[in-house]
């Protein structure tokens, strides 16, 4: 064999890689023999069997991450707390106020000033616990593909676009304070909600592109699917975004994010590459579920409800500190910008407590996309061949407390048993295409 025949055997077999690949570019569903669909199809068995498809040694991986992961939430919350105690009782807070106010004479330029040393100094103080949480426990359990640098890079751009952004929402909260005195909380809440909105609204086309490359979908056949799924369901979709989150994580996920015309379903890159055409399908009608259900306004309101009761709690929780302890770290009023790790500590508190109403509104509007997902692209074993994948970083299976107090999401069983259930009842339209009514 010459140089140039061996060369054109490398091209035909390049060439034929590359058929092979676009005719078969995606694993395929492996369906357990108990979830397969039958006369004795029966809900509990089939999810039982498609949970059981689950390595013991890996269910125990991430059992172990996720509930490590309540625990964290406790520790962060102490270690929130105590930064914040510490700023207040060394009158840190109160020197970093009459800095500011040599500074310049102006209330709002002075509020700009102080938040930035505040947040410098809280970063700091979290930094050792941030790195163990977001960097070397990532990589323990398996979950993080990136390099330390990387890492850190992205956590100094969040630092700095919180920074700005905080800095901004603070000076206009506070100088509702001012103006407004007693009644600031109810006119606190609605300055916070639109902010809320503002963020939302400009997230996708302004912050995540900080993070992450947005670019239409290269599958072109994956792609016209996904589209169709959208016209079915009287989404006005041009194209399907894809985000290269595997520079961060193998995590499985995709999302809806912004408001009106920045709204966008976005998937990204590890389910384009790990996941069947099925599931990709039903993970896209789960998405297009929240845009349909209209779930980021319905979550605006009651977060903002929420916010509401939290800043009444707020309200009346400073006063009584200040009333106690304010002499001592030198805060006159709730006027007076040295306040603000008081107000986090107090406002931290609030939110940690009710965690659990905050998680059962999202795990709600999670399952209610879940339905509309099968529904709308009718692939329950897609369905639980993903909510496996999703099982990596979510304990699967576990109790109903564990599930109401700690999930944002219904859990893995909660989830397949949907998927099963839904399966049993569509029986006779998944079997023959032909039971599906046709236009007369
Ligand atoms: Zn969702």
């Amino acid at each position: 064999m010459n140089i140039s025949c061996r060369f054109v055997t490398a091209v035909v077999f390049a060439l034929g890689l590359a058929a092979f690949a676009q005719i078969n570019p995606r694993p395929t569903l492996n369906i357990p023999p108990a979830a397969q669909p039958g006369p004795n199809f029966d809900v509990k068995s089939a999810t039982d069997a498609w949970l059981a498809t689950v390595p013991p040694d890996q269910k125990a991986r991430s059992d172990a991450y996720f509930e490590g992961g309540y625990w964290l939430q406790v520790w962060d919350f102490l270690l929130f707390s105590a930064i914040m105690l510490l700023l207040l009782q060394t009158r840190l807070s109160a020197r970093i106020r009459d800095w500011c106010a040599r500074i310049t004479s102006r209330p709002n330029l002075q509020t700009l000033l102080y938040v930035v040393p505040f947040i410098l100094i809280t970063f700091v103080l979290q930094f050792p616990m941030g790195v163990y949480e977001g960097y070397i426990r990532e990589h323990q359990y398996g979950l993080s593909t990136q390099t330390f640098g990387s890492w850190l890079r992205d956590q100094l751009v969040g630092l700095a676009v919180s920074t700005v952004l905080s800095a901004i929402a603070l000076m206009i909260l506070f100088a509702i304070v001012r103006r407004l005195g007693k009644n600031w909380w109810v006119w606190g809440t609605v300055a916070s909600v639109l902010l809320l909105v503002a963020a939302v609204l400009i997230a996708p086309v302004y912050i995540a592109p900080l993070f992450n490359t947005y670019t239409p979908m290269k599958d072109a056949k994956m792609k016209e699917s996904i589209l169709s799924l959208a016209r079915a369901n009287g989404i006005p979709a041009r194209d399907v975004y894809e985000v290269d989150e595997s520079r961060q994580s193998n995590r499985v996920s995709a999302n809806v994010s912004g408001l009106g015309s920045t709204q966008r379903i976005s998937l990204n890159d590890n389910l384009l590459n790990r996941c069947t055409p099925e599931e990709i399908l039903t993970t896209m009608g789960h998405e297009m579920g929240h845009y349909v259900l209209h779930h980021i306004y319905k979550s605006v309101v009651f977060f903002s409800l929420i916010l509401l009761v939290g800043f009444a709690f707020l309200n009346w929780s400073l006063h009584w500190s200040l009333a106690r302890w304010g002499e001592r770290w030198q805060i006159p009023g709730i006027t007076d910008v040295a306040v603000l790790p008081l107000a986090a500590l107090l406002l931290s508190l609030f939110f940690f407590i009710t965690t659990p109403i905050g998680n059962t509104w999202t795990r709600t509007e999670e399952y209610e996309a879940d339905i509309f997902g099968l529904n709308a692209a009718r692939q329950p074993d897609g369905e639980a061949a993903v909510d496996l994948k999703l099982g990596e970083y979510r304990k699967l299976d576990p109790g109903p407390i564990e599930e109401f107090v700690f999930y944002d999401h219904p859990s893995g069983r909660t989830r397949i048993t949907a998927a099963m259930r839904w399966k049993k009842e569509n029986m006779n339209v998944l079997d023959e295409p032909s039971a599906v009514p046709q236009p007369r």
